[in-house]
């Protein structure tokens, strides 16, 4: 018999059994050990993180995170609000939104939150507002290819990411004739970036771009750290990117004439491989050529698969010694939802829980409410212990905030 899928010691199958499925279950001591190999590869350079909330929002993972030190990149005010109900302080979060009105902005420049300007707009509101008196960042297009594939890479010429660095000499004039207190410049060309000259390229136009605005106090080199979604899947090998990122460090602040903070703003790096999408099958549906396997999910909960193409790795949990066949893996869905073609997996039968790998990232956090299905509950596993940190929905959430008229008697009378 393989050995079951043990989560700091408790079977996963055990944990199905307490809370059902579909279910999101993150191992803590994972997070943990990517946050400390993260800060390990870059100690010898000023680094801290800033944890990109939006791959997995649950408030006893930003809690986690702030417990160890980390700060947080947030996208919108709401992330914002949930950032600081879990305790961050204001100066630990930094936001970097994309295409938001100004009036967005100074709700959270009212809350002393630095934001990541990256539009010529905005930035000029933001000039005329606040002058030299509100520090800022500005977000940079970096005009460069980098990430995994077309989906999310951020960083390119028809990227709508940024302010493209061919338009340096208006960001200037603006922070020039508003005298704006530029504390920061940043790049995030894309997720999943596969090598460290990939990565560099971008490093480098901010150390050329950094010697332009002389009130800096931090360089953000964004994430795009990318995790191994099957064995033998290339990742970006930290050491040797620290390395070569050290080594360019010193020689530009030699050039800035002070001593920088390096920011990363990792998502996927930190959440994804502690995460475990758990479902059950509900079908065994026979095919042109290959059967179906149908499970309690579908796009509605884990939508990476249709929308990025993204491969993850599957177990049969119910039968993991069963001989190997070719299933296509589909969702519960009205819409063609296939979470995996063609994919051998340990022979499925109805009943059979299932596991979605490195579900951490971009899972839950993009669930939705379609066809009426409700979204799945989250555990957390902690120093030994399972906790349920987040209900499984009931159809009366699907209620909640529908206005109820009846509208022969309020509307027509
Ligand atoms: C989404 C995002 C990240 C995180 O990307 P990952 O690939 O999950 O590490 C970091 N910075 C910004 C600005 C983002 O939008």
């Amino acid at each position: 018999m393989k050995s079951p899928l043990l989560l700091q010691g408790i079977p996963a199958l055990e944990i199905v059994e307490r809370y059902g499925t579909p279910l999101y279950v993150y191992d803590a001591s994972i997070i943990e050990a990517q946050y400390r190999k993260f800060l390990e590869a870059f100690s010898l350079l000023p680094v801290k993180l800033r944890y990109a909330c939006k791959a997995l929002s649950n408030v006893n993972i930003l809690q986690l995170l702030k417990k160890w030190g980390c700060g947080v990149d947030t996208v919108s005010i709401q992330e914002v609000e949930l950032a600081l109900w879990s305790g961050f302080r204001a100066k630990d979060i930094i936001f970097t939104p994309n295409c938001i009105s100004f009036d967005e902005i100074q709700q959270v420049v009212e809350k002393n939150i630095l934001v990541n300007i990256e539009d010529l707009q905005n930035l000029e509101n933001f000039g005329r507002l606040y002058s030299c008196h509100v520090p800022c960042c500005i977000r940079l297009k970096p005009h460069i290819l980098a990430g995994g594939n077309f989906h999310i890479q951020t960083g390119h010429a028809d990227s709508k990411f940024g302010i493209s660095i061919y338009d340096m000499e208006e960001i200037i004039s603006i922070v020039k004739k508003y005298q704006i207190h530029v504390i920061g410049l940043h790049v995030h060309s894309g997720s999943e970036i596969k090598t460290a000259d990939q990565f560099l390229q971008g490093a480098e136009i901010l150390f050329q771009t950094a010697l332009r605005f002389p009130s800096l106090e931090f360089l953000d080199l964004g994430s795009g750290f990318k995790v191994a979604y099957k064995k033998d899947d290339k990742v970006l090998n930290l050491a040797d990117l620290a390395q070569k990122i050290y080594a360019r460090w010193q020689s530009f602040s030699k050039d800035y004439g002070k001593s920088l903070e390096l920011w990363f703003e990792p998502g996927k790096f930190l959440v994804s491989q502690a995460g475990y999408f758990l479902v059950k099958t509900n079908v065994i549906k026979k095919g042109n050529q290959i059967p179906f396997a149908g499970v309690d999910s579908g796009f509605n909960h884990l939508v990476r698969p249709m929308l990025y193409d993204a491969y993850h790795e599957i177990l049969n949990l119910s039968n993991p010694d069963g001989q190997r066949k070719s299933y296509n893996v589909v969702g519960y869905i009205c819409e063609t939802d296939t979470f995996a073609k063609e994919r051998e997996i340990p022979e499925i039968r109805v009943g059979d829980i299932l596991c979605f790998c490195n579900a951490g990232a971009y899972g839950f956090s993009m669930s939705s409410q379609y066809n009426s299905r409700l979204r799945p509950a989250e555990v957390l596993i902690y120093q030994g212990k399972d906790y349920l940190i987040r209900h499984r929905e009931k159809w009366q959430d699907l209620l909640q905030n529908q206005v109820l008229w009846d509208l022969d008697k309020d509307l027509f009378s």
